[in-house]
Order: structure tokens, then C-alpha cells, then sequence
């Protein structure tokens, strides 16, 4: 369960380390900045409420050194679609 009653000061951000790439530090190097991307999500028109094809932009957190995204910044059930 979530404690709900927790509240994150700005104090607790600076204290709480930077995310690193995880690409780039497989690879031996370092980044921890990001950039804010989108992944488009095509939805059927199957089952689209408009009964079209629908575009949905979802941003997500690339790295800045390589284009990278963590898996971590990536929606639930999403592998790493923008890998490779
Ligand atoms: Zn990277």
C-alpha cells in the first residue's frame, strides 16, 4: 500500500539521485538527461469511440545523448518499442 500521507518537498528531490540512461550505462558512459519525446499509439478504428483510426501522442523521457528510453519512463506493459 501507498501511504498516501507522504508529501515529496522540493528538499527530498535534490536529496533523491538523478535517473541515468540505462543505455548509456550499459555502454560504460553516463547521462542522466532527458528529453521530452512522444510515442504515437495507433488505435483501431475498431475501437476507436469515432470509429476512425486515432493517433495518441504519449510523452515519454528520451536520453539526450542517445534518443534511449528507460524502460522505467515507458507506459505499464510496454517492452522498449523504440529500441534498435
Ligand atoms: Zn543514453
Amino acid at each position: 500500500m501507498l501511504n498516501q500521507n507522504v508529501k515529496v518537498t522540493p528538499q527530498d528531490i535534490i536529496n533523491s539521485k538523478n535517473v541515468v540512461c540505462e543505455k548509456c550505462d550499459q555502454e560504460g558512459k553516463f547521462s542522466d538527461k532527458f528529453q521530452n519525446v512522444f510515442i504515437i499509439k495507433k488505435i483501431s478504428s475498431l475501437l476507436s469511440p469515432n470509429g476512425k483510426e486515432m493517433h495518441v501522442p504519449i510523452p515519454v523521457f528520451a536520453c539526450v545523448e542517445c534518443g534511449h528510453v528507460n524502460a522505467d519512463f515507458l507506459p505499464d506493459s510496454q517492452q522498449s518499442p523504440l529500441d534498435g
